[in-house]
């Protein structure tokens, strides 16, 4: 009888293991910590750390920490992937700061490479910890860290990672880019402004926009076979089949220009 009342116990026990260890892409929805080692270099000198941890989601933890013997230990979230910023203080000075991006599901040891920071330098007037993830179809969501005494941050943003151009002008710490296509990717690199100066920009980094669930179809009782809405996919989700043209819904990200295009009004929302 005792045995009976402990099985359920134990399916709830395996069933959050699986859920923790699991590395598959789709959603979870509840949040289960991993447990992370930062392995640092042994020549690193520490007195506190300040860890920051930004889940995919925009959720932010900071905390300081004593430096104690071996690895920094943490936890984080195992449904998002996670960036982790570590300021290392010495003397009650900033010192050195590491960045680490760690995968969904992340778990184990990893080593974080620190920079030395100077105060007196223009690399410590570069926001780090910069971070941007997808909130929608249509909006990204970036964040960073504060420079001291920044009057404010220009954001910059590419297509291609190569040519940026000025996107905002902010004085807060994070900025939502609207307005954008589905399933494109963005990059961002961001600069501060102090004594009227501008830093140089930071790393970049980059996200790409949710793919739209919106699934279209062509009527093949309408489809002339011109094959024009082909022409207007980038993302090569339409074949001809036989006359007439279909859609593949696994590659269609709902932009919607095959439907703008067709010159039969033939293509719809399923
Ligand atoms: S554009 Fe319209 S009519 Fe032309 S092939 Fe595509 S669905 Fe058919
Ligand atoms: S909506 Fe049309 S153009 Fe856009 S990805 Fe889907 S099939 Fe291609």
């Amino acid at each position: 009888m005792k045995k009976m009342l402990l099985l359920p116990v134990w399916i709830v026990v395996l069933v959050l293991l699986i859920g923790c260890s699991s590395e598959s892409k789709n959603p979870v929805h509840i949040t289960q910590m991993s447990n992370i080692e930062l392995a640092l270099d042994d020549t690193v000198l520490v007195e506190i750390y300040r860890i920051t941890i930004i889940t995919e989601n925009g959720d932010t933890t900071t905390y300081f920490e004593k430096k104690a013997e071996g690895n920094i230990k943490l936890s984080v979230p195992c449904d998002y992937s996670t960036s982790v910023n570590v300021d290392i203080y010495n003397m009650n000075k900033k010192t050195s700061a590491g960045f680490i991006q760690l995968p969904q599901g992340a778990s184990g040891i990893f080593n974080l490479s620190v920079i030395p920071i100077s105060e007196n330098t223009e690399q410590s007037k570069i926001p780090n910890g910069l971070y941007a993830s997808s909130i929608s179809t249509t909006s990204i969501k970036i964040s960073f860290n504060a420079v001291e005494l920044a009057q404010n941050y220009r954001l910059y943003v590419s297509n291609d990672d190569v040519t940026f151009t000025l996107l905002a002008e902010i004085t807060t710490l994070s900025y939502t880019h609207n307005g954008l296509e589905s399933g494109i990717t963005f990059y961002y690199k961001v600069s501060s402004v102090v004594d009227d100066k501008e830093s140089e920009k930071s790393v970049s980094v980059s996200a790409t926009t949710q793919v739209s669930k919106t699934i279209y179809v062509i009527d093949p009782s309408k489809c002339r076979g011109c094959g024009v809405c082909r022409s207007s996919c980038k993302y090569d989700a339409i074949s001809k089949s036989g006359s007439v043209y279909v859609i593949d819904p696994s590659r269609c990200t709902g932009c919607g220009e095959c439907v703008k295009n067709c010159p039969q009004s033939a293509i719809s929302i399923q």
